[in-house]
């Protein structure tokens, strides 16, 4: 069977929104990006002079009403994607959202609320760390059951700099959420409970409570710190390991080489995100088209994954600013997202 070209519209040709038109058009195969949209409609056009007959809307309800485009991408400003993500439910299109699904958890469930209505799975969370080899590669191995069941997850996530826009909150609900997600993933299980103690600040970061420690508890009593340090200067560093039960497993070092010179052995690490997670996001968007193009059953990070994420912000921040223990209290989850 040939499978036919999967049309899309970017909402936002931003950063990432560049970034990801370029993975669907030189990258990945499958998908033609056939209409764009952003608030700066200047960025857009150029943005749609590099590509070949793409229609530039005003407005992304104009883009996700356009007939041509079957699936939305959504990579405007966090605010902006519970409207986006909302209206492609009504218009029965599939939508793959950056992260934030949306930037409050009422909006998420306003979300959940819209897709459960509709009756099958149309969005996708762009928590791309799901898609990464080595993390898929611990994940089986938490799977097997050969370091037995996890008891601690440890989770750092260095930045060398944040831009000057960069806000106190902005580690927790910018930064760790990659961690909240990913280890709700590895683990299969909810955090239910969070605690965020801000370390020595960094001089390097100004203002800024850097670096923070959270601790969190799934579920089952999972202990889980999160570590972020973001002015850390070295490079971009991802750091994972679970202590089980008759083992540990860990992310291992980046770096196709190791380089012994001068007393001393190292390998590389990588200068940002971009570096580190680029075949995690090519992956991302390559199953992802497989999968609607494939009239298959969504897999990847649902509304619900966006939603419970966002919980553990709100709880986070809320922990950060008042110093105790905050509880992370979700709705039942419904059957849509049960498998
Ligand atoms: P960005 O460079 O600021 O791009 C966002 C674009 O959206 C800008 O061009 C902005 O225009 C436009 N925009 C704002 N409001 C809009 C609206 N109502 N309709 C259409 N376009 C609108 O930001 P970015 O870094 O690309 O981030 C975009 C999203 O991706 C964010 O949610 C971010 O968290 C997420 N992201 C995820 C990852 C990841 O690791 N998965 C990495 C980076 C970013 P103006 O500049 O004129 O406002």
């Amino acid at each position: 069977m040939t499978r036919s070209t999967l049309h899309v519209g970017v909402i936002g040709t931003g950063m990432i929104g560049q970034d990801h038109i370029r993975r669907l058009t030189q990258v990945v195969s499958g998908a033609a990006v056939v209409a764009v949209t952003d608030a700066n409609e200047v960025v857009a056009k150029e943005v749609a002079a590099g590509l070949a007959n793409a229609t530039v809307h005003a407005t992304g309800r104009a883009l996700i009403d356009d007939p041509a485009v079957q699936a939305v991408i959504v990579t405007s400003w966090g605010p902006t994607h519970e409207e986006y993500v909302l209206a492609a439910i009504a218009a029965g299109k599939p939508v793959f959202c950056e992260k934030p699904l949306a930037t409050t958890q009422e909006a998420c469930l306003r979300i959940i609320e819209a897709e459960a209505a509709h009756g099958s799975r149309l969005v996708q969370v762009g928590f791309m760390r799901r898609y990464d080899a080595a993390y898929r590669a611990l994940k089986q191995i938490i799977d097997s059951g050969d370091i037995g069941a996890p008891l601690v997850y440890y989770s750092g996530h260095r930045n060398p700099e944040v831009p000057a826009s960069y806000t106190k909150d902005m580690a927790i609900v910018d930064t760790a959420v990659h961690d909240f997600d990913v280890v709700r993933w590895l683990l299969g299980e909810e955090l239910v409970g969070i605690r965020v103690l801000a370390a020595k600040p960094n001089s390097l970061g100004g203002d800024l409570r850097d670096p923070l420690l959270m601790i969190a508890e799934t579920t089952s009593g999972v202990l889980v710190n999160v570590e972020t340090s973001v002015n850390i200067r070295y490079g971009y560093d991802i750091r994972g390991e679970v202590v089980g039960e008759s083992g540990t497993a860990a992310l291992a070092d980046r770096g196709p080489v190791q380089v012994r010179r001068a007393g001393r052995v190292g390998v590389s690490v990588p200068v940002d995100w971009r570096e580190r997670f680029i075949a995690a996001f090519d992956t991302e968007f390559q199953e992802w088209i497989d999968t609607v193009s494939g009239g298959l059953a969504l897999a990847g990070p649902s509304s619900w994954d966006g939603y419970a994420a966002q919980a553990v912000c709100d709880a986070g921040v809320q922990a950060l600013n008042g110093g105790e223990r905050v509880a992370i209290d979700l709705v039942e989850k419904p059957a849509l997202y049960s498998s």
